[in-house]
């Protein structure tokens, strides 16, 4: 296949070659289960599975009795809100979240509201993707156990004021929720861990393996909320049951590792090839870009083509960029993205807006193509759109 442009790295990213080769003896040789204790194949594995989850705890300034090891970001998002929701459920438990969450959190919420009876809230954003500190102190009520809003928005980057949120809530029995997985690697997670309760990360966001991911507890007292989704064999403290996943662990650690080595000079470059990208996008005629007046990841940028079909426009793009339009958990929606109708972005728009998410891959060269490409192709996409011409009368 010829290699294609790839600026869809919030979708995923490739196996950094170093954790392939991490990896690699444990889908071979040390091939053991951590579990067997009778033999050197079991400890082996046991040793490699202990030693990256140190390595991981060293990286993030955490303990490893912190840290249970999930399939990733949706599993520890339903872990921790089916968790609450099964210990609070007898006193008709309330949780607030955010309408621009990723569909993990708000799909879970859903289900939690049809067959458990938790009422669930969802805060507005305003047109930059910002929750509003006011309204979230109002949507408190006494029955509210558990806030949930993500830290780094996964289709415009904007990123959310965790320390404000935990102030809000301190000192009135409330848990705090964030979903970082688009802020590992991305940006420094001292926020997190000084102001969550809970948060997750998903390893293929980060050059290492999918299917592999984690969940943080921040101490005992989260700890006791915790309820285990998956039952039998007691691994992992009995938090989560089934053979460990050591190659999966040592993969992650070594994502993890690298990721926090390279993020400062990686996020510079980053920032700097995204703002080169915008800038020569926001050139081509009515285009608007979304998300930008807030904080935001360096290497997301989100952007609507005004007089565009959105599904023309990526399908149009699809033989030279790969790009989405939002969530690849929610590409084949046939609805405009939630995230930017929330920021009251109007359907046309919503519909025609693309997210360019970059990776420690891209090249200058890469964005120069980028720009060029989807330029020919918005005004391929317009010279067929009659409401393009009459725009002119
Ligand atoms: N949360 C956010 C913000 C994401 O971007 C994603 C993945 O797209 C997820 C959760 C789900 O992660 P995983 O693929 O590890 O289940």
């Amino acid at each position: 296949m010829e290699k294609k442009l790839y600026l869809d790295y919030n979708a995923t990213t490739p196996c950094d070659p170093k954790v392939v080769d991490a990896m690699m003896p444990y889908l071979s040789d040390n091939f053991g289960n951590p579990s067997s204790i009778h033999h050197p194949f079991g400890w082996i594995a046991k040793e490699a599975v202990e030693s990256s989850t140190h390595k991981i705890a060293q990286a993030f300034g955490i303990s490893v009795d912190n840290i249970t090891y999930t399939s990733g970001s949706t599993e520890a998002i339903n872990m921790v809100l089916k968790s609450f929701c099964q210990k609070y459920k007898p006193n008709g438990s309330h949780i607030i979240t955010c309408k621009t969450e990723h569909k993990a959190v708000l799909d879970t919420s859903a289900f939690m509201e049809k067959y458990e009876g938790v009422t669930v809230s969802y805060l507005d954003v305003d047109t930059s993707g910002l929750i509003n500190l006011d309204e979230l102190e109002a949507a408190i009520r006494p029955e509210t156990i558990l806030v949930s809003i993500m830290y780094a928005n996964n289709e415009t980057g904007v990123i959310q004021p965790l320390k404000d949120i935990a102030r809000i809530i301190k000192n009135k029995k409330i848990f705090l929720f964030s979903d970082a997985t688009q802020a590992l690697g991305k940006i420094p997670l001292d926020q997190i861990f000084e102001s969550a309760d809970f948060t997750c990360f998903s390893a293929h966001k980060v050059y290492g393996p999918k299917g592999m991911g984690m969940l943080y507890c921040k101490n005992i007292e989260a700890m006791n909320v915790l309820r285990s989704l998956i039952q039998g064999g007691g691994q992992q403290k009995a938090f989560r049951g089934g053979t460990i996943n050591t190659p999966g662990i040592v993969g992650f650690a070594k994502s993890v590792e690298l990721s926090q080595h390279e993020l400062l000079d990686k996020n510079n470059r980053l920032e700097r090839l995204r703002d080169l990208l915008e800038e020569g996008l926001l050139d081509i005629e009515l285009s608007f870009s979304n998300g930008y007046s807030a904080p935001r990841l360096p290497n997301t940028c989100n952007i609507s083509f005004a007089f565009v079909n959105g599904a023309g426009l990526l399908r149009g793009l699809s033989k030279d960029l790969a790009i989405s339009n939002g969530s690849a958990c929610n590409a084949s929606s046939e609805n405009p993205s939630h995230v930017l109708t929330a920021m009251q972005i109007g359907p046309d728009l919503a519909f025609s807006s693309l997210r360019f998410s970059l990776g420690k891959y891209t090249s200058e060269d890469d964005i120069n193509k980028a720009i060029k490409i989807v330029r020919r192709e918005v005004n391929l996409q317009r010279e067929t759109n009659i409401l393009w011409e009459r725009r002119k009368v």
